[in-house]
């Protein structure tokens, strides 16, 4: 089931920031650095961990960042191991081609819940295609837009003025049409900032 409650609170859970509310995540308002213990009256003076609950948490972890429920999360843990090479890494860069967090890398939407949204609401076209399913995974040469007819949206006022400096190497971004290309598949090293222990979740799973 997906969580429905506070997304700070997510944070303070995980023991780090998921980057979860788009421009608060990086202010002083970010309640995680306000407030660094885990929520509730027990959430002081955690106790040590065991292997199981490291694995569980890391699982946890990713799956709030990416915003996905369990049975949506487990489905990229099985097509990685059905591909060659490193389980972890693939399943994470699978993640990483989610057409949601494109948008968010493409700095279109300011948190990846919001992408979503503008994908669901048809605002982003693949290829010149409306595509509305934030499962969709990019390939190398896609074409990702913000749909014609909604690009004077005040939506993408931020995505017009940022100078995209933290914009991915696997992506580029015309910040004058709205405009991205995949360049290439991104590869774990791409994804620095997830800081997940990617094999702790693919013990958890093998188990
Ligand atoms: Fe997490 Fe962002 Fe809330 Fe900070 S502001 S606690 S990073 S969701």
């Amino acid at each position: 089931m997906k969580y429905t409650g506070p997304d700070c609170r997510q944070c303070r859970r995980e023991g780090c920031k998921l980057y979860l509310k788009g421009a608060r995540c990086n202010s002083e308002n970010c309640s995680f650095d306000r407030k660094k213990s885990a929520p509730g009256q027990h959430g002081k003076g955690r106790k040590k961990q065991s292997g199981y609950s490291l694995q569980l948490r890391e699982k946890q972890k990713a799956k709030r960042i990416y915003g996905l429920t369990e049975k949506q999360f487990l489905l990229y843990y099985r097509k990685a191991t059905e591909m060659k090479g490193v389980t972890g890494e693939l399943m994470l860069e699978l993640l990483e081609r989610r057409l949601d967090n494109v948008v968010y890398r493409l700095g279109l939407g300011a948190s990846r819940a919001m992408s979503r949204q503008i994908v669901t609401h048809g605002h982003i076209t693949v290829n010149g295609k409306l595509v509305n399913i934030p499962s969709y995974l990019v390939k190398k040469g896609d074409i990702i837009a913000v749909k014609e007819a909604h690009k004077e949206s005040k939506m993408f006022d931020a995505a017009k003025k940022d100078k995209q400096l933290s914009l991915k190497s696997w992506l580029s971004f015309d910040n004058t049409t709205l405009t991205g290309t995949v360049v290439e598949l991104p590869t774990r090293a791409d994804i620095e900032d997830i800081e997940i222990k990617e094999h702790l979740i693919v013990e958890l799973y093998s188990k």
